[in-house]
């Protein structure tokens, strides 16, 4: 059978199920088979065309063991998307074939009391998780800036970190995943509850090595987490006054820095525009106070800007990690962005780079627990002026000792270290070992050969 013959055969098989919604039209398909790649005018030009032939949104898990074993028995490709979030075409179907919408997968299974361990199906928003585990003291360790729409399952699949990175580090750093439900891609799909270790090769693996229907994760004590924004003159002042800031003994969920000219194209929520760089800190209200002091130990100017509001629409969550690009890019869509752990010291090669791409960076950056201590990670908007220039300033970064996320790739392992995980490989040769789930996206798999 050719391709149409095989998604006519898959839709007459769910038609008729109450529990599956079936979604054909052109328009509804061609957008729900794109993220926001086009931040890569590199991702943009190649994921143009890339559309899925049916998407399906299964109501229960059920449904989505019925989906799942009739496209494996038809051959069909299958790519889950949760809120479609992603930024480097995560959940675009390269090959077409299904997509798998987890949307109505939301229930949150089981909270325990005694360990704050949570069990949540992969669809439920980060915000509705987030607001029950509130509900019982408790709040999410690590969210993106997305998390109002973004998904768990989305989430552990797709991101790495974000806000909270400053004290727990990034996802796949052991203790935050403790365990998985998974799917294998296969006629009689059968669930398997797999440990911590089994777990990890699911976590950031892009949906291609199996499909969660539950995840189990650890959460922190809740904070009402306290907004402050700090303006300095210098861009150096900026740079110790964030690390004097992290290095503290004051409790942070988020310290961003943004040089003064990205802080132009941002809206106005952080206070009033200063034309400095300025610093943007959630930090516990017991810390309140000694961060003052070190902003005016610095000669720094410090706005109070009040407890987070998490009902409102916008925090200063939402000026930093991948907003802050998604602000300046609304402004002027030439701009795109790298991602990058600076080396240290931090401000030479920083320097370095602004010599020699004057007019091109603009420095915005987050400080992450890495390996159990602080460091500073960039994500700089670059004025995009092409391929070779853009592989040229990669190039310059990795030279001065920067280690790149490059976020203008497809596959898990370019946009990570480079390095193909063979346990990655492993977990997709036993839970998809026909390569239908998400073709494309694992080098490994696909150079296993
Ligand atoms: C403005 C902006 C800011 C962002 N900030 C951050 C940030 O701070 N940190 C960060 O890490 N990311 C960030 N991102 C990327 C993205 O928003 C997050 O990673 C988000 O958590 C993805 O969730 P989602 O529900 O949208 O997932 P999707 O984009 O729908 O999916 C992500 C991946 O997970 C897979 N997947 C989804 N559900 C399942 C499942 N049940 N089983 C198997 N695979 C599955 C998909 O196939 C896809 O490969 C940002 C993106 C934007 C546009």
């Amino acid at each position: 059978m050719g391709r149409q013959e095989l998604v006519e055969a898959l839709r007459q098989r769910l038609e008729g199920h109450s529990d599956i919604e079936l979604l054909h039209a052109p328009d509804e398909r061609a957008r729900l088979s794109r993220d926001y790649f086009d931040y890569s005018p590199v991702l943009s030009e190649q994921l143009r065309d890339c559309q899925a032939d049916l998407v399906v949104r299964p109501l229960g898990v059920e449904a989505v063991e019925r989906v799942v074993s009739a496209a494996a028995e038809l051959g069909l490709p299958l790519t889950v998307r949760g809120a479609g979030s992603g930024n480097y075409g995560q959940c675009v179907p390269l090959q077409g074939g299904v997509v798998m919408l987890t949307s109505a997968l939301r229930a949150i299974r089981r909270l325990d009391p005694a360990t704050g361990v949570v069990t949540v199906e992969p669809g439920c928003p980060m915000r509705d998780l987030d607001q029950e585990l509130r509900r019982h003291g408790r709040e999410l360790r690590l969210l993106p800036s997305t998390w109002r729409s973004a998904t768990i399952g989305g989430f552990i699949a797709g991101g790495s970190g974000g806000i909270g990175s400053i004290r727990w580090g990034f996802l796949r750093d052991p203790g935050h995943l403790l365990g998985l439900e998974v799917l294998a891609m296969a006629q009689s799909p059968q669930r398997i509850w797999l440990d911590q270790r089994d777990a990890e090769p699911l976590n950031h693996a892009y949906g291609t090595n199996g499909i969660i229907t539950a995840l189990q994760l650890a959460t922190a004590p809740a904070v009402r987490w306290h907004q402050l924004s700090i303006d300095c003159q210098h861009w150096d002042q900026a740079v110790a006054l964030l690390q004097r800031c992290s290095q503290s003994a004051i409790t942070l969920h988020l310290a961003t820095l943004v040089e003064d000219q990205l802080l132009s194209l941002l809206p106005t929520w952080s206070g009033p525009c200063s034309h400095r760089h300025r610093l943007l800190l959630l930090v516990a209200p017991d810390g309140v106070g000694s961060l003052q002091r070190l902003a005016e130990d610095a000669g720094a100017i410090c706005h109070d800007l009040g407890p987070e509001d998490l009902t409102a629409g916008h925090s200063l969550r939402e000026l930093s990690w991948n907003h802050t690009t998604l602000h300046a890019r609304a402004k002027d869509a030439s701009w795109t962005y790298l991602q990058m752990l600076l080396p240290q010291p931090e401000l030479p090669a920083m320097q370095a780079l602004r010599e020699r791409w004057s007019g091109c960076l603009l420095w915005h950056l987050e400080v992450v627990r890495q390996q159990g201590a602080p460091r500073i990670a960039a994500l700089p908007l670059v004025r995009w002026h092409g391929n070779e220039q853009l592989n040229a300033l990669m190039q310059d970064c990795r030279e001065l000792g920067a280690v790149v996320f490059n976020p203008h790739v497809l596959t898990v392992e370019d946009g990570g270290l480079g390095v193909i995980d063979a346990d990655q490989v492993a977990a997709k040769r036993r839970f998809d070992p026909n390569g239908l789930l998400n073709p494309g996206k694992l080098r490994g798999w696909i150079e296993r050969t």
